[in-house]
């Protein structure tokens, strides 16, 4: 079971503006809507939900922001993982829902960010690197999507020298640049929303982990001190989901890792970043990267391993930084951690219902900063009646990994192999 634990070591952790501390639940509570964890998925959910007027009670094994999301690479970057398995299922008319939302996310975190005046570093800007030939075309068929789509935000194709003049490395062989995706801090824009949710009316029990389900006409969520009884029940646990066996074995678990090193000089900034810009490559054991507001370069990757160690983190990760960024050679690392990430077979993300009133969310696949904000959306608008986009995720079947979770660590191993041999193609 899922024990209550405190933040990890991360650098978002140590930078947080506000400290979370919501009493455990006690007692037997009603709400309309009891979601269940508070990450992105669960607190976007409770404050589309309170903006609708719903009574809504979330319960956090943990901490707010404790899971994926306050521990992310905080890149913003519209499209829903998946999108291409989407489309097939959907076709024609799918194809326009589907641009929607591929930015509706972003768009939801722009406007609570305003909305709400949450502190949260949010900058715009993101940079798609090209490894290979292929990323080139693929960033090209992108380029022509967005023209068709008239996107209403600025973007361009960027050569071999002038990803170098941009970002300050020679790893790269072309980028697209687009200003509508970008990046943010985001245990801080995490517990900006749950402080939201919480003015509008909802109330959130931390260190309140769920045990069980009582499912029926009002399906009743228990913890080892208390109850909600609720009209409806969101499972927004994601990869740290522990409650329902069904859901469980629809995702396989896999670790990312971050460094961040010391405050970078002025000098720094402008060799490798000066436009503030997210960076991320395309490979599935992918790198990624960002300056914090206070210049630190926060540097991650996914690499075979499942302890979160700072000292094996950073020998792992250093090595990483120095092929991108040669001339960080000496640099200090002041903070290293990883988190875990829900990755589904087919890799689009699980929005559905294991009864008429309990629904959930989860299987962001890596992509979830933005898709997350998407699906709070959507779960406030099926407990609200309306279906259209509930129905575009529900109408695709999951694929079940036995034992996925049982034999997490075997079948994870074959996994990145299994996508390092494709990422060298
Ligand atoms: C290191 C790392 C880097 C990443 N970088 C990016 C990025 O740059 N861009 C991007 O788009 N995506 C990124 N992701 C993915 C993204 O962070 C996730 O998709 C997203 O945060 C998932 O949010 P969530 O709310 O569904 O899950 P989580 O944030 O994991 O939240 C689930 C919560 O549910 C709680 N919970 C579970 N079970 C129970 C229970 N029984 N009772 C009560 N509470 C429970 C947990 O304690 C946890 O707090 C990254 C992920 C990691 C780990």
């Amino acid at each position: 079971m899922l024990q209550p634990q405190p933040h990890t070591g991360s650098y978002y952790a140590a930078s947080v503006n506000h400290v979370t501390d919501y009493a455990p639940l006690r007692g037997a509570q009603r709400a309309d809507v009891c979601v269940i964890g508070a990450g992105f998925s669960g607190i976007s959910t409770a404050l589309h939900l309170a903006e609708r007027g719903y009574d809504v009670r979330v319960v956090e094994a943990n901490r707010v922001g404790w899971g994926a999301s306050g521990r992310n690479g905080g890149q913003i970057i519209g499209g829903i993982s998946g999108e291409a398995k989407m489309a097939a299922h959907l076709g024609a008319e799918g194809e326009r829902i589907l641009w929607e939302m591929r930015w509706a996310g972003n768009d939801i975190i722009r406007e609570r960010v305003q909305t709400y005046g949450i502190e949260c570093d949010l900058k715009w800007g993101y940079l798609d690197v090209a490894i290979k030939p292929r990323h080139l075309r693929e960033q090209q068929e992108e380029f022509e999507q967005l023209e068709r789509r008239e996107f209403p935000f600025h973007y361009r194709r960027l050569s071999r020298e002038e990803v170098v003049a941009t970002i300050g490395t020679e790893a790269y062989i072309g980028g697209l640049l687009n200003m509508g995706n970008g990046h943010v801090h985001p245990l801080n824009l995490c517990i900006g929303e749950a402080r939201a949710a919480v003015a509008l009316g909802a109330t959130i029990h931390e260190q309140s982990p769920a045990l069980s389900i009582e499912e029926g006409k009002k399906p009743r969520v228990v913890t080892s001190r208390g109850s909600v009884t609720a009209d409806f029940v969101v499972l927004a646990g994601n990869v740290h989901h522990f409650i329902e066996p069904r859901l469980r074995g629809y995702l396989l678990p896999v670790n990312s890792f971050i460094i961040a090193t010391e405050p970078l000089s002025e000098i720094q900034v402008a060799n490798i970043n000066p436009n503030d810009l997210a960076v991320c490559d395309p490979n599935y054991v992918l790198e990624y990267f960002r300056l914090s507001a206070d210049q630190r370069l926060l540097f991650g990757g996914r690499f075979n391993y499942f302890s979160f160690e700072p000292a094996i983190i950073r020998k792992f990760m250093i090595p990483k930084l120095q092929r991108i960024y040669p001339q960080l050679q000496d640099i200090r690392i002041d903070y290293a951690w990883g988190g875990t990430i829900g990755v589904t077979v087919n890799r689009v993300p699980q929005l559905g219902r294991l009864a008429d009133n309990i629904l959930y969310t989860q299987g962001y696949s890596g992509h979830g900063v933005n898709v997350t904000h998407l699906a709070g959306q959507i779960m406030a608008e099926a407990v609200a009646g309306t279906m259209e986009r509930f129905d575009v995720f529900a109408g695709i079947k999951p694929v079940v990994i036995p034992g996925s979770h049982r034999f997490a660590k075997p079948m994870v191993s074959l996994g990145m192999l299994y996508y390092q041999l494709k990422d060298r193609l």
